[in-house]
C-alpha cells in the first residue's frame, strides 16, 4: 500500500490536451496548453 506521502508524489503530471507534451507547473496555472502550443495560437 502506498502512503498518502507516496500518492501525491506520483500525481501525474499535468499533460497539454494539444499534443499529450508534459506541462511544467507554472504560476499561470490556468493555461492547460504546453509552452509549444500556446505559442502557435499566439500569433
Ligand atoms: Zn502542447
Amino acid at each position: 500500500m502506498m502512503s498518502p506521502v507516496e500518492f501525491f508524489r506520483n500525481l501525474p503530471k499535468k499533460v497539454c490536451p494539444e499534443c499529450g507534451e508534459g506541462v511544467h507547473e507554472q504560476a499561470e496555472s490556468y493555461l492547460m496548453e504546453c509552452d509549444r502550443c500556446l505559442s502557435k495560437k499566439e500569433e
